[in-house]
């Protein structure tokens, strides 16, 4: 996949740029989406466009595009990208005014980049092994429900974990687990499979939203929970994260010591195979 699309056109990757002066690149001022694909086919698209309307109205930045010139935009990304197993990024910053200013400039147009990336399938036997985690201070600004391009606290907590051998840094405000670097969590305590309630610092996640959905279609016994301390995620029997990236992946071992039996769980084979077959509607 090497073709991108700026502001109406599409070009090779290597080639696409946006201004110095832009809005994204001095402030943040943008939001973005990850949204997978699978043989062609994008993955819950219409979440994800309602998610990235609901960012950028939270900015005040117009929608460039709406629903349907989203759909069309994107389809002719996949298409002239080969199609296959991609994972789109899209993202819509303020635009690029003709000067450094923190004022928001009201007379710009928002610059749209799209392009996609490769997307392989989780690694069977990585998803054996099940990936390490860490718990860790959320240092983010408090309205994480914007999905926003300003990530630095989160690639900052995700190198913490890489430099403690883990994958993913599972970030924690006021006593309480919120969700991953970029991803959602669950965890199966006596049984029952919860996850945090929504509240302005958990980005609603389109996969959390799927699991969800698997866990009142099945009728498991499930909550969404205003606390879930990182002592009780410590001692839940299965933890698991989510993201349209990596599926559902389970977390094996948190804080250096193992989760339950150190191995993916009863649940998570249940319901990562309710996810597998329904991943293609
Ligand atoms: N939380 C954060 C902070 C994220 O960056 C992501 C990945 N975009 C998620 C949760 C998972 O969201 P989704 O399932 O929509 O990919």
């Amino acid at each position: 996949p090497d073709t991108a699309w700026v502001n109406g056109r599409f070009l090779p990757l290597a080639d696409a740029s946006v201004s110095v002066l832009d809005r994204g690149f001095l402030f943040s001022d943008s939001v973005y989406e990850v949204i997978p694909v699978y043989a062609g086919t994008p993955f819950r698209m219409d979440d994800h466009l309602q998610r990235l309307a609901r960012s950028l109205d939270a900015l005040g930045i117009a929608d460039p595009h709406g629903i349907d010139g989203w759909r069309a935009l994107l389809a002719e990304l996949v298409e002239v990208n080969g199609g296959g197993d991609l994972a789109i990024y899209l993202q819509v910053t303020r635009g690029a005014p003709s000067r450094r200013d923190h004022r928001i400039p009201h007379d710009v147009e928002p610059t749209v980049v799209a392009f996609c990336q490769t997307r392989a399938a989780p690694d069977p036997e990585a998803l054996a092994a099940g990936l390490a985690a860490i718990t860790t201070d959320d240092t983010r600004w408090r309205d994480c429900h914007i999905k926003s391009t300003s990530l630095l606290a989160n690639v900052l907590a995700a190198d913490a974990a890489r430099a403690e051998g883990a994958t993913e840094a599972i970030l924690v405000r006021d006593g309480a687990v919120l969700e991953g670097t970029s991803s959602n969590v669950f965890a199966v305590i006596d049984g029952r499979l919860v996850t945090p309630a929504l509240r302005p610092t958990i980005l609603p996640g389109i996969t959390r939203g799927v699991v969800l959905g698997i866990a009142r279609a099945q009728a498991l016994d499930h909550a969404e929970v205003d606390t879930l301390t990182p002592e009780a995620l410590r001692a839940a029997e299965e933890v698991w994260i989510t993201s349209s990236t990596r599926e559902i992946f389970p977390v094996t071992r948190l804080d250096g010591a193992s989760v339950g039996d150190g191995v993916p769980g009863p649940l998570w084979t249940r319901v990562r195979g309710w996810l597998q077959a329904g991943l293609h509607d």
